[in-house]
């Protein structure tokens, strides 16, 4: 198994000690609701989501006064289209993320979805019209089955079993010992980083959101639960408007636009073959994770053969 882990802690844009994802922002959210940093205005509206098109404008923002972390991000996903955010640890990425999930406010500039000013409609519709396929997924003790519905309470059995087929977890769940009726979470069966992810995945295709967030898992998978993730993951993002905060970069070559991100500036934007031509940080970049990854193929064939 080749271990990207490794490679990518060389390039210091993978691993992270402290994993400061987003989580699971839904679940973290209604946990604590009490640590709201935002709030809705009065007699907000809810969004209204028409064509699903992301906007930032101008956008900075800081955790603390004293540290500004974005300055400046302008950036527009067209409906349907996939932006891929890239850059060094700490560069942004996921705050972009926090943003457009309304958990903070831009200090100045604007996010907005369908030319709506977040700040201007309900949390609760925006957090509705969104969904988020963490790199940590949060499996509540309960049953598999009540694990994926959670993504639209009142779902049926059917309806269940139809995302999680496209999810690629329905066969493996149909192997535990009481199918969708097996306990998870931290006091049932401890499932892998691969199948928590999928059952992310089965949740966010049955809450059918407009728009998504991918924040991949930095944790290294072996190469074929990696491909099949891949595989569910871009079923899921077509035709909804999608933001995929990249930690590698194999999986951003098919995005329309991918972002660079470095220090809180766009260091660098356009397509893959674009970025390439350009011979920039992205390439630079896209040289050293192949030569990496290259090199740690040759140390676990050296392995193998030993
Ligand atoms: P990585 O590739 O490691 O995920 P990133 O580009 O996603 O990094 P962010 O998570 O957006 O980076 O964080 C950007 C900076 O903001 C980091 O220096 C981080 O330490 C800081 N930061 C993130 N969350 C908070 C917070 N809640 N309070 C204070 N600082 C924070």
């Amino acid at each position: 198994m080749i271990q990207l882990f490794q490679p990518l802690n060389i390039l210091g844009f993978a691993y992270r000690e402290i994993k400061q994802g987003l989580t699971d922002m839904e679940a973290m959210f209604r946990l604590m609701r009490e640590e709201r940093e935002v709030a809705d205005k009065p007699g907000a509206p809810a969004l209204a989501v028409t064509q699903g098109e992301i906007r930032f404008e101008d956008v900075r923002f800081g955790y603390r006064p004293d540290r500004q972390i974005l300055k400046g991000v302008s950036f527009t996903v067209p409906p349907g289209r996939t932006l891929a955010i890239v850059g060094p640890t700490g560069a942004g990425k996921s705050t972009i993320s926090r943003l457009l999930f309304r958990f903070y406010d831009a200090t100045s500039g604007r996010v907005a979805i369908d030319g709506q000013d977040v700040r201007d409609v309900t949390q609760d519709s925006v957090r509705h019209a969104i969904g988020v396929v963490p790199q940590d997924t949060v499996l509540f003790n309960d049953t598999i089955r009540y694990n994926i519905a959670y993504g639209r309470p009142g779902a049926t059995q059917e309806e269940v079993e139809n995302a999680a087929r496209l999810a690629q977890v329905h066969d493996f769940v149909l192997r535990l010992p009481d199918g969708y009726d097996t306990k998870v979470g931290e006091r049932g069966l401890k499932l892998s980083g691969g199948e928590k992810q999928r059952v992310a995945i089965a949740r966010t295709l049955l809450k059918d959101p407009r728009l998504l967030i991918l924040d991949e898992a930095t944790s290294a998978l072996d190469t074929r639960t990696e491909q099949d993730i891949q595989a569910a993951l871009r079923d899921a993002a077509r035709g909804r408007t999608t933001l995929v905060i990249a930690h590698r970069l194999s999986t951003v070559v098919d995005a329309d636009e991918i972002l660079v991100l470095q220090d809180g500036h766009v260091a660098e934007r356009g397509s893959h073959a674009q970025l390439i031509a350009a011979d920039g940080l992205y390439a630079a970049m896209w040289r050293r994770q192949s030569e990496a990854v290259a090199a740690a193929e040759a140390a676990a064939a050296a392995q193998a053969a030993a």
